[in-house]
């Protein structure tokens, strides 16, 4: 079969996957080209826009990649105060962003639940309810799961980080505290409570093969998930992953790949939501661009107080970290347009692939 027959194919199997994860020169530029035409045609040229609030760095966990695990003794923890949230939000709504997303280190604690089902509520009374609300707390019981949704959350991402046990087990410690049956129940439980569910993966960690890749993406269609994030992985010096630097492939090898993957995900899931990761404008000063041309269409910018951003560095060198929230603003649409794209102001954005499936669901 041609790479133009698979390009043009319904359904992908997984050595299809692996033929297009290794295109090169001509194939690659074809494979992108052939994922932007996908979700021009079913999602036009809009980006959606999440006003990211980086709400608390205290974590139970101690993920072998992550800056802020809490064995960091390093990082100096915060958790933002309810003014300094709704300060956010309203800063979010006052830009048209439609939506915020509230991320955090994991506490599962019944102090930690309660605040944010309040939040969530403060957040929602917000204009009446016109931002749509995002949760990325880490894992927690169902019954959390669905507090916050009747609060009035709506999506959730929880990324599986690698969808084979054996490598999820690489990347974590083997314990109580990180264990992979568990995340995967809590994908389910999100996508039983009714969010739409995000999940997704970092690109280039170490001991990761394109075997393993290619399951990811079968992972997210089996799934069925409503909102993908992928992004490259990028080795902290204050973290366990770090001895392996030189071992994974180069940053640009990282950032190709996660290109990759973004566009082939839009062959097989053509109307989900996708993200244009932070992590990519770390590793290349276009990296959010480029995820956009290969078939990405949701940003978030941030709206973490500046004060706090740089003890949230879950990867060292994190793009943004010293910009304002206006002048992330005017940037994103200048850089947009520059590439045929337009932010869609005050709209929850969400996914067409979610919302096409329940059709009695209110739409912003
Ligand atoms: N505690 C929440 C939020 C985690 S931060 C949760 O567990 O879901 C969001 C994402 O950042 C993680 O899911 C992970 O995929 C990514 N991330 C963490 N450390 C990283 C690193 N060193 N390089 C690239 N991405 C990283």
């Amino acid at each position: 079969m041609t790479i133009d027959e698979i390009l043009h194919k319904d359904q992908l199997n997984k050595e299809e996957i692996k033929l297009l994860l290794s295109a090169e020169g001509e194939d690659l530029k074809k494979l992108f080209d052939r994922a932007l035409q996908v979700k021009l045609e079913r999602l036009d040229n809009y980006v959606h826009l999440r006003g990211l609030i980086e709400y608390s760095n205290i974590c139970s966990k101690y993920c072998l990649y992550c800056g802020v695990r809490c064995k960091n003794l390093k990082v100096e923890r915060y958790q933002l105060s309810d003014e300094e949230v709704l300060e956010c939000a309203k800063l979010a709504h006052e830009l048209g962003y439609g939506s915020v997303a509230l991320q955090s280190g994991e506490r599962s604690d019944k102090a930690f639940v309660d605040k944010i089902t309040h939040l969530v509520k403060e957040i929602k009374k917000i204009d009446n309810g016109s931002l749509g609300i995002t949760l990325s707390l880490g894992e927690q019981t169902e019954d959390t799961y669905r507090r916050w949704f009747e609060a009035g959350a709506h999506r959730y991402l929880l990324r599986i980080e690698a969808s084979n046990e054996e490598l999820y087990y690489k990347i974590h410690p083997h314990d109580a505290r990180h264990d992979f049956q568990q995340r995967l129940a809590c994908i389910d439980s999100l996508l039983k409570v009714g969010y739409q569910t995000g999940t997704g993966v970092m690109v280039g960690l170490p001991f990761q093969t394109l075997d393993d890749l290619a399951d990811d993406l079968l992972f997210f269609k089996e799934k069925d998930v409503a909102m993908v994030g992928m992004g490259p992985f990028i080795p902290h010096p204050d973290t366990p992953l770090w001895q392996y630097r030189e071992q994974i492939p180069t940053a640009k090898k990282r950032m190709e790949l996660t290109l990759k993957m973004i566009a082939i995900l839009r062959l097989m899931m053509p109307e989900i939501n996708m993200v244009a990761a932070t992590a990519n404008q770390t590793v290349d000063p276009q990296g959010r661009e480029k995820a956009i041309l290969a078939g990405a269409n949701v940003i978030m910018p941030n709206l973490t107080p500046n004060e706090f951003r740089e003890n949230y560095l879950i990867y060292p060198d994190k793009a943004c970290v010293k910009d304002k929230p206006d002048e992330c603003h005017s940037c994103l649409d200048i850089r947009l347009a520059a590439i045929g794209h337009k932010v869609l102001y005050n709209a929850w954005g969400d996914s067409v692939a979610f919302t096409k499936g329940n059709p009695n669901y209110s739409k912003h």
